[in-house]
């Protein structure tokens, strides 16, 4: 059986990777989602163990020290990190497995899993990306211009990734994700199993 498939979605904050994620597992619940643990308070409507972890700074900081994490990162004053847990044992039982990170710990996952699937999604213009942030009500003006000085640094670090997915429309951007998936299920670097197979087949 061939590994399941590491795929990280980054993008800047604001983007739209969450709605998009979203509506990627909803299609398709095969999908394991790699549940990040966070610092940051709950945002209205989050639940703990399906948005996110919310962990205190200390209980986090332990967790640092047992090495309980693949990466973490601090992110406007607070942590988010990728529990180590089942991501490995998923993989192995052919799923494929989602982690939505920050661009600063999707670099750690580069080095670390040199085999990961690297997606960055970008809105369709900063001004559109402004106008989102602005619509979602949870960020003071300070937080706002934070996050938008953030975006262009990260932006920057987008071409690092595999593949650049433009958030135009959920819809469209979920489906481009979709295609990249399928192309990459049939590379031939993840496919040495289906030769040797065909390989050593007697039958004809
Ligand atoms: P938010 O507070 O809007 O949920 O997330 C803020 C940023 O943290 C986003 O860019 C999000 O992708 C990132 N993030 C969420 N989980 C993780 C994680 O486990 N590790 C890292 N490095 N970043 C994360």
């Amino acid at each position: 059986m061939n590994k399941g498939l590491l795929i990280v979605v980054s993008g800047p904050s604001g983007t739209g990777k969450g709605t998009v994620c979203a509506e990627l597992l909803a299609q398709m619940p095969e999908l394991a989602y790699s549940i990040s643990a966070t610092t940051r308070k709950p945002r209205e409507g989050e639940v703990d163990g399906k948005n996110y972890y919310f962990l205190d700074r200390d209980r986090f900081e332990e967790m640092i020290q047992e090495g309980g994490f693949l990466e973490y990162a601090e992110v406007y004053g607070n942590y988010y990190g990728t529990p180590l847990g089942k991501i490995q044992e998923r993989r192995e039982e052919g799923k494929d497995v989602l982690l939505e990170i920050d661009t600063q710990g999707a670099l750690k996952v580069m080095d670390k899993c040199p085999d990961g699937l690297f997606i960055f999604l970008v809105p369709p213009s900063l001004s559109e990306l402004e106008r989102r942030i602005r619509g979602r009500g949870s960020e003071t003006e300070a937080s706002l211009a934070r996050r938008l000085g953030a975006a262009r640094q990260e932006i920057a670090v987008g071409r690092r990734y595999h593949y650049v997915v433009v958030n135009d429309t959920v819809k469209q951007a979920v489906r481009r994700i979709q295609s990249i998936m399928a192309a990459e299920h049939c590379r031939v670097s993840n496919n040495i199993d289906k030769f040797e197979e065909l390989e050593h087949d007697e039958s004809k």
